[in-house]
């Protein structure tokens, strides 16, 4: 009972976190739900079209909620923006001091769009609007005496459920300094990566980009669920 009611609290404070995020607003809500055509893709000089972008960014945001209950800070830090980071931070903080640990699982894509990618001045801003399916529970994690642990088996849930599959939906902002061009070659092994979203090649694990010149995320903000049947 109790451990529900701590449950309880950190999900309501986690909730306060993610509203805090959800500040930064957004622009019209007509123009953001047009996807942007690959035909602009090219003409403002990309690389790759807007599935790839999509579905790099929805893999982006999953690595993010992974990062995030396995504390890859490191990670983290490079991908996010000082503000969103600050808040998993503090979100983890709690967990922790009420001995609680948040897990969100099996995530998968219900959709992926890019809806604006513009340049401007030396930036440039993406929206990337994402519909996804997970899991989301937490577990009590409080260290069990020798005596409790005869009696309790398996995981202690205390809020959310295993098999109740959750769908949300996010309008996620990313930010890069411009460069004329997209792709970068890997000075260590030359695999060269299209949609840049870390300072590691996904080949050899070797530094590419600094955090100026790859995708983070710095804006997250929860939609409601939209009607589209896909
Ligand atoms: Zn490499």
């Amino acid at each position: 009972m109790v451990g529900f009611l701590i449950a309880g609290i950190v999900i309501f404070s986690i909730v306060i976190v993610v509203c805090v995020i959800l500040l930064i607003r957004l622009s019209g809500k007509e123009t953001l739900l047009m996807e942007v055509s690959n035909r602009y893709l090219k003409d403002i000089g990309k690389d790759y079209n807007k599935d790839t972008f999509a579905m790099a960014i929805y893999e982006l945001y999953r690595d993010i909620i992974d990062g995030v209950q396995n504390e890859r800070y490191e990670f983290l830090r490079d991908v996010l923006s000082d503000e969103i980071y600050n808040s998993y931070l503090r979100g983890i903080k709690l967990s922790k001091d009420h001995q609680v640990k948040n897990i969100v699982a099996d995530m998968k894509p219900t959709f992926s769009r890019l809806v604006s990618l513009i340049i401007k001045g030396d930036m440039e801003v993406a929206k990337v609007w994402i519909r996804v399916s997970f899991l989301e529970y937490a577990l009590d994690v409080t260290p069990l005496t020798e005596e409790q642990k005869q009696v309790v088996k398996g995981d202690r849930i205390v809020g959310g459920s295993k098999t109740r599959r959750l769908e949300k939906e996010y309008i996620l902002t990313l930010v890069k300094a411009h460069t004329p061009k997209e792709s970068v070659a890997c000075p260590s092994c030359g695999h060269v990566t299209h949609v840049v979203l870390r300072n590691q090649c996904t080949r050899c694990g070797s530094n590419i980009a600094n955090r100026r010149y790859h995708w983070v995320m710095i804006g997250k903000e929860e939609k409601p669920l939209s009607q589209i049947v896909k």
